[in-house]
Formats: structure tokens, C-alpha cells, sequence
């Protein structure tokens, strides 16, 4: 490999369509899928395949020839509206309370200090 920039991270794992897992890549600039040639643009993300011949990662698959999901709390936890707010229950009298003795805590101890 030429030159100290990455052309993709590492972003997680991704569960394949075959049933597998593999590791999910973002790619930071412009790179090419080694079966098809199609691009993978920047910000696309692709797995990879070991190299039959090194047995290192070299094969970058883009979602086409590797369909993947995304495994769980990747983006899709990102992008996905949050579910579990409505499963929150109303805020309780005991909050409120607490809320009004959190702002008068600073006043109780500075007054304190004072002494
Ligand atoms: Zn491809």
C-alpha cells in the first residue's frame, strides 16, 4: 500500500445475507469493488473477504456482490427514530421534586459556606 491515509475504517460488523458476520468498512475516498469494479464511493460502506491467496482482508466486496445488514447499534440506531420514548413514563411528582431541590442544592450550600 502506497501513502499514510487509510482508504477506509473499520466501522463495526455487519451480518451477511449467508448468514455470517464480517467486518463492516467505511470508505474515505473513492475506492472500487474488487469483484465487479463498481465504485464505492466515499462514505459507502462494503465488507471484505480474505484473500485466498494471503488470507488478509484485501477483497473489498461492495453491497452488491456481499449483501449485508447492518448489525445492530450501527447506524441504523443512528438514523432509526428512537423507539423507546414512548415506552418512557410521564415524568412522576418525585422528578419535579428533585428538580426543584437540584436548583436550590447551589443556594443551600453556597449559604452554607457562608456560616
Ligand atoms: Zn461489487
Amino acid at each position: 500500500m502506497t501513502g499514510g491515509r487509510p482508504h477506509s475504517e473499520r466501522i463495526g460488523e455487519a451480518r451477511q445475507d449467508t448468514g455470517g458476520r464480517a467486518a463492516l468498512y467505511r470508505a474515505l475516498r473513492e475506492l472500487s469493488c474488487s469483484r465487479c469494479a463498481r465504485a464505492i464511493r466515499e462514505g459507502e460502506l462494503f465488507t471484505r473477504e480474505e484473500e485466498p491467496a494471503s488470507g488478509l482482508p484485501l477483497v473489498r466486496l461492495c453491497r452488491n456482490c456481499a449483501p449485508f445488514d447492518q448489525a445492530k447499534g450501527l447506524l441504523e440506531a443512528l438514523l432509526a427514530p428512537r423507539q423507546d420514548e414512548e415506552a418512557q413514563p410521564p415524568p412522576s411528582p418525585n422528578d419535579a421534586r428533585e428538580k426543584a431541590l437540584s436548583r436550590l442544592g447551589p443556594a443551600l450550600a453556597s449559604g452554607r459556606r457562608k456560616r
